[in-house]
């Protein structure tokens, strides 16, 4: 150490070291990928620096920003340095000693064993700096802010036992990161290999990457900087000339994510407005906490970056959408606050929202691919642990994010869309369905869309309020996601058919006038064991009448078409003790052998007590058969033991008890 400042030492945030343990473990298969995240992390600092000049012109830097890798073979470092916007003393302590994300911890909390294992989580972290510590026993940091008082700080650690920031020097503003690289990752410094790495990883980067080259002639050794990526923005470009496997890695670079994406369009907007965007799907459903749900979209506006997680760019119900958006519209001082107020930026989202729309219905459209099974991995290759291609990517896709996009299902503009979009579990088989096909589908004496809503597909399918209709062999959609029956009770009708809840009081089944008169008939001759029961749990129910819907079950609740499903109701409760549902009503099933036997008892005056017994219990069985809890547990778990002693007659000769 030449400085003559003792160095001021700082320990990591606890949840630095844990994640630093990680990265390296996990990654030391990937390690390559830390010269994308330098480099990635330089050219924010510089579209950030570029940003701010636009009010603040003295922080322009001189000329066009670059970002020059320096390998040293002698010293064994690589430098990465970038004229960008540099940091402070107190920066560097924060930004490179702490988790910059708030909801990282408590991700990481979250996580299982294996699940902290998974690349894909880690590289939501933004973890992008501590790649370092992949290749490098000891890291410096050279900064000096722009605007800031001129003076230079170096940032060092060994990525175990904390770090240390004492002065320095730096003729300009910007940042040198200094990687002292392990003795087994020398290869970085190779020409050759950091050659292949941008081009690979970082050719679509804006800014010029340089690479420091030696040339000896007649030998003299001369270094020289030669720029090596491309360096024109990767959405500028036409399509054409775009391969794949470039927008798989500018991905990559946007997202942190380590798996390819799912899909994704790339667009231009021509006429009264003119805009390019590039447009990701994940293959993995991103956490959906805005802390952690990284950077978004970023907005450009002639290429200048503007802002990351621009969330005005697009409805809340897309945020799944990861990619960049450039328009040559709006002003270069864009904020917030003009973006939510201003038309052109209204016009701008109208835009984009259906771009990402045209492509979920593509994907929709796509249906089941052939997909080539994914090569046998060959000898040395170190991409084996590659994905597998998606077959059916719109079913992915849904699967990962659709809870997302249904929330814009009753978008004033773009709900019609949407709905189409949606997809639920089916009573007709396992695949999901559309609206559009269920309706196709129904049977002409069909007079609604009808849906059970449950916790599960099985108790779905075994729902005594769908017994009826799925007994006549009509479908069901099987509301089992939270969201769905949110979405399909707001929906009410599709297609001009009306949407309804199997568990609602005024279900219109499709009956005939034989089998009405026989209902009819059939609560006349129940009429003593309704009012009895209408009695003996007035406190819990607001009618007892006979059901049409069952056929198996002895009873089951049901609710207003308003009013919430027992599930949504167990959901309100469990954020609000104090939560209390409006009360069901009771329905009967009047061909049940037990409904019918308590019915003869309710004309014997003896047996009073008894029949008041029984209607609490089948009214709790109900509630259970609905996954609700029984309404006094205790005393539905001693009736039921009761019956089970009923149920077995007591061996001849054993001991009375
Ligand atoms: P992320 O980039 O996801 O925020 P990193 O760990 O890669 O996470 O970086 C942490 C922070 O350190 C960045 O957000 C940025 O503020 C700062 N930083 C990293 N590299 C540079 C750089 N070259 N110039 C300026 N600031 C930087």
């Amino acid at each position: 150490m030449t400085d003559a400042v003792t160095p001021t030492k700082h320990g990591f945030q606890a949840d630095v070291s844990e994640v630093l343990a990680l990265v390296v473990h996990s990654l030391y298969t990937h390690k390559e990928v830390f010269l994308r995240e330098l480099i990635s992390n330089a050219s924010d600092a510089i579209d950030q620096r570029g940003f701010r000049a636009l009010t603040e012109p003295s922080l322009a830097a001189s000329g066009a920003p670059t970002i020059d890798l320096v390998p040293d073979r002698e010293r064994g470092t690589l430098t990465i340095r970038d004229d960008g916007m540099g940091m402070d003393e107190s920066e560097l302590a924060r930004n490179l000693g702490t988790i910059a994300h708030s909801g990282t911890k408590a991700l990481l909390q979250s996580l299982s064993g294996d699940q902290r294992k998974d690349l894909n989580l880690i590289g939501q972290f933004g973890v992008g700096f501590y790649a370092s510590f992949l290749v490098a026993d000891r890291v410096e940091v050279v900064s000096r802010k722009a605007g800031g008082d001129g003076r230079a700080f170096r940032w060092e650690s060994d990525g175990k036992s904390g770090f240390t920031v004492t002065p320095a020097e730096r003729d300009a503003p910007g940042t040198d990161v200094i990687l002292h690289l392990r003795e087994s990752e020398r290869d970085f410094l190779r020409e050759w290999t950091l050659r292949e790495l941008v081009r690979k990883y970082s050719d679509f980067v804006r800014h010029a990457i340089r690479l420091e080259c030696t040339t000896e002639k007649d030998g003299a050794k001369t270094r020289a900087l030669e720029q090596v990526n491309r360096g024109a923005a990767l959405w500028t470009r036409p399509k054409s000339e775009v391969t794949d496997a470039q927008y798989e890695e500018f991905w990559k670079h946007v997202s942190h994510d380590w798996e390819p994406p799912l899909a994704w369009t790339h667009f231009k907007v021509e006429g009264s407005q003119e805009l390019t965007g590039l447009l990701f799907l994940a293959r993995r459903a991103m956490p959906d906490m805005p802390e952690i749900r990284g950077k978004g979209v970023r907005l450009f506006v002639r290429r200048v970056f503007i802002m990351d997680d621009c969330e005005d760019v697009l409805p809340p119900w897309l945020r799944f959408v990861r990619g960049v958006v450039d328009s040559d519209d709006l002003p270069l001082n864009v904020s917030r606050e003009f973006l939510q107020r201003d038309r052109v930026s209204a016009q701008l989202r109208k835009h984009v929202t259906r771009k990402v729309l045209d492509l979920l219905e593509e994907l929709a459209a796509e249906g089941r691919r052939d997909v080539p099974d994914a090569p046998a991995p060959k000898e040395g290759d170190d991409d084996d642990d590659s994905p597998k291609p998606v077959a059916d990517r719109y079913a992915h896709f849904w699967r990962t994010s659709g809870r997302i996009l249904a929330e814009g299902a009753h978008d004033g503009e773009h709900g019609e869309r949407v709905q189409k979009l949606l997809r639920f579990q089916t009573s007709a088989g396992e695949e999901l369905t559309s609206l559009p096909s269920y309706v196709s589908r129904m049977a002409e004496s069909q007079p609604a869309i009808w849906y059970v809503p449950a916790e599960s597909r099985a108790a779905a399918l075994a729902s005594p309020h769908a017994e009826r209709l799925r007994k006549r062999g009509y479908e069901v959609l099987l509301a089992v996601e939270p969201v769905d029956e949110w979405v399909l009770q707001n929906l009410r009708e599709f297609g001009g058919k009306k949407i309804v809840s199997a568990a609602v009081a005024d279900l219109e089944l499709p009956e005939d006038a034989k089998e009405k008169e026989e209902r009819e008939k059939q609560a006349g001759e129940l009429a003593p064991l309704l009012a009895s029961m209408k009695e003996s749990l007035a406190a819990s129910v607001r009618d007892v009448r006979v059901s049409a819907r069952l056929s198996d079950a002895p009873a089951c609740l049901v609710h207003d078409a308003w009013e919430a499903s027992p599930r949504l109701e167990r959901m309100l409760r469990a954020h609000d003790r104090t939560y209390e549902g409006g009360k069901r009503v009771l329905e009967v099933n009047p061909a049940h052998p037990f409904v019918r036997r308590m019915n003869d008892l309710c004309g014997d005056d003896a047996q009073k007590d008894r029949v008041r017994d029984l209607a609490t219990l089948l009214y709790d069985q109900a509630l259970v058969a609905e996954g609700s809890p029984p309404s006094d547990p205790v005393r539905f778990a001693r009736q039921v033991a009761d019956l089970l002693v009923q149920s077995v007659p007591a061996a001849q000769g054993a001991p009375a008890k």
